[in-house]
């Protein structure tokens, strides 16, 4: 595992973000290095989407910090002035972040070779031929080359969840982010999506995973993050977070979700 020695992919600093009156996250500061896996666990409501949401640059903070490939999220520098970016500047960021939701957001008009293709080809403009052969690369990679031509609805959620893995991965991302990827999947169908994410985990992707799944991010995560209220309560190794935690609430929340 490349750990936690890679040179810094993101990095939070105080990150706060409100809405309307509640402010729900709290001053979150952390880093991911490239090759890391980062989980982030914790109970619901805790602000684990909406970090991510920020990350990915789909809500906007309102305090703090956050740098994304060396860029602050949503400005750019021209000697040492920042300016704001315009939403196309942002949008050619965003392609180096992928992001695998609970849901799966399929398209179901289109076949499944078509969902892997479409990224590469809307949006940079890769020639067909090109994209579909990379799609039927990343299909087989996810076992399902010979399921290219059904649709969405013909397939089982640990089948769409693996497709939508294979999207991702089209764009070629050097970042991504699952909020919840096993959530929505019926209990038989969760090991052969985690079992994906441990094969990109082993070639080295820099991920940040929102989870529930307690052996998988023990196995997995080189670091562990314990969100609650807003706040990071603590972070760690495995060991240390979910084997030996240090807060009364970390405690608690591994002690009621095993
Ligand atoms: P988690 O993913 O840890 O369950 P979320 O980030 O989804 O937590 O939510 C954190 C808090 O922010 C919750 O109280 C939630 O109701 C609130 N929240 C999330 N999104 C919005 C929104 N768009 N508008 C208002 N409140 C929101
Ligand atoms: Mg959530």
């Amino acid at each position: 595992m490349s750990g936690t020695t890679g040179d810094i992919v993101l990095s939070a600093r105080d990150v706060t973000k409100d809405f309307g009156h509640t402010q729900v996250l709290k001053g979150v500061s952390l880093d991911v290095h490239a090759g890391e896996v980062m989980c982030i666990i914790g109970p619901s409501g805790s602000g684990k989407s909406t970090f991510l949401r920020c990350i990915n640059h789909l809500e906007d903070i309102d305090g703090g910090s956050l740098t994304v490939f060396g860029d602050l999220v949503g400005y750019k520098r021209k000697g040492d002035r920042l300016y704001e970016e315009s939403e196309r500047e942002t949008a050619v960021k965003r392609e180096r972040i992928g992001m695998v939701f609970q849901q799966f957001n399929l398209f179901p008009h289109l076949t499944v070779l078509e969902n892997v293709m479409i990224g590469p080809v809307e949006v940079k403009g890769t020639p067909k031929a090109q994209a579909r052969e990379t799609a039927l690369t990343l299909l087989e990679r996810v076992g399902l080359r010979d399921r290219a031509d059904a649709y969405p609805v013909q397939l089982s959620g640990g089948q769409q969840q693996r497709v939508a893995i294979a999207r991702t991965l089209a764009m070629q991302p050097d970042l991504i982010l699952f909020d919840e990827p096993t959530s929505a999947l019926d209990p038989e169908m969760v090991s052969e999506v985690l079992s994906v994410i441990r094969d990109l985990a082993d070639d080295g992707m820099t991920m940040v995973i929102v989870t529930h799944e307690m052996g998988f991010a023990r196995e997995v995560a080189d670091t562990v993050v314990f969100m609650a209220d807003g706040n990071i309560v603590e972070s760690g190794t495995p060991d240390e977070v979910m084997g030996h935690p240090r807060e009364e609430r970390t405690k608690q929340f591994i002690q009621e979700i095993r």
